[in-house]
């Protein structure tokens, strides 16, 4: 499948689950900002690169491109000397580090218990806080913030009590479902072509990164310091200097993690249920700007599934 055969059906799916590729308005002449945010840090799932290699790697992308990027750490990751030894890559090079909870659950699953999740951010937090570069920011596994108004607000008390800010995604995107076909195909196939994962990646991002862009102008009528989200894996330990080299070249202006949360749309609190997703999507939300039946873009694992599937990746 060419590129323009690619954008037209990834466009013909996004209007299936009710996203319309939105009008452009004139203050899209302002280039956006972006800032890069990674997830997890899960490393001993090391394929093709071993742990210290993709670390390596994408620490030295995020410094060729002059970038400091946050990294939403979960702390069982690094309860071992060998998960902490990696984090002070990050720390040396002065990339922000942020609290992913410890056990990386569901907040939003009914039979979570609030105190006890609480309590998992906390044991979170006594490992991440001997590291220099941690500030209090909480990511919310999967982005899941309490699927009542109830369990919503009790989370946003405690983070406030304990200082602690959110660590908003402007811009949610499926890197985590093309690293694990680009996983199952190297783990079969040590010598495979990876090339065709890198051209997927990098559409799909833009896709997205339009798609929120866009979304984010027209529910708050200006333009946002963007992040967004990826994690630390095997696809951006490959191509994360190519997804970066891609936005660059659509007139995309990285900056740091840090500067991107000072907008103030990270400090907003929308009437929403479920709460959580991306910001952009939250307050879209709230505001009406989306149909009822609309489906959240990054829910939809099955279409991106499928569009794999027709490219035999
Ligand atoms: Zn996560």
């Amino acid at each position: 499948m060419n590129r323009r055969t690619f954008a037209k059906t990834l466009s013909l799916s996004l209007a299936a689950i009710g996203i319309q590729r939105l009008p452009l308005i004139a203050s899209t002449s302002t280039s956006p900002q972006f800032s890069i945010t990674m997830d997890d840090f899960y490393w001993t799932n090391a394929v093709k690169l071993t742990a210290t290699e993709r670390n390596q790697s994408i620490l030295n992308i995020l410094k060729s491109n002059s970038i400091k990027a946050a990294l939403f750490v979960i702390g069982s990751n690094i309860d071992s000397d060998e998960g902490k030894q990696l984090l002070w890559e990050w720390d040396k090079a002065g990339h922000m580090i942020g609290n992913h909870s410890y056990s990386h659950r569901n907040y939003s699953a009914p039979e979570t218990v609030v105190a006890k999740y609480q309590q998992d951010i906390l044991r979170a937090e006594t490992l991440l806080k001997e590291f220099p570069r941690f500030r209090k920011y909480f990511r919310f596994p999967m982005l899941k913030e309490g699927e009542t108004a109830a369990k919503r607000d009790a989370m946003r008390s405690f983070l406030a009590q304990h200082g602690y800010r959110t660590g908003h995604v402007t811009i949610d995107d499926s890197d985590w479902l093309i690293d694990q076909r680009l996983n199952a195909r190297v783990k079969k196939d040590p010598t495979a072509d990876v090339k065709p994962y890198r051209e997927f990646y990098l559409e799909h991002l833009w896709s997205r990164a339009e798609y929120y862009d866009t979304l984010a102008r027209r529910v708050l009528n200006r333009p946002v310091k963007h992040t967004i989200l990826v994690h630390f894996n095997l696809l951006n330990g490959l191509f994360l200097n190519d997804a970066i080299a891609m936005l660059k070249s659509k007139g995309w202006q990285p900056i740091d993690a840090e500067d991107a949360f000072t907008d103030p749309v990270f400090l907003a609190k929308p009437n929403v249920v479920p709460a959580g997703e991306s910001i952009v999507w939250a307050l879209a939300k709230e505001n009406g700007a989306l149909s009822k039946d609309a489906h959240y873009p990054a829910e939809e694992g099955a279409a991106v599934s499928a569009q794999m599937d027709k490219l035999g990746l």
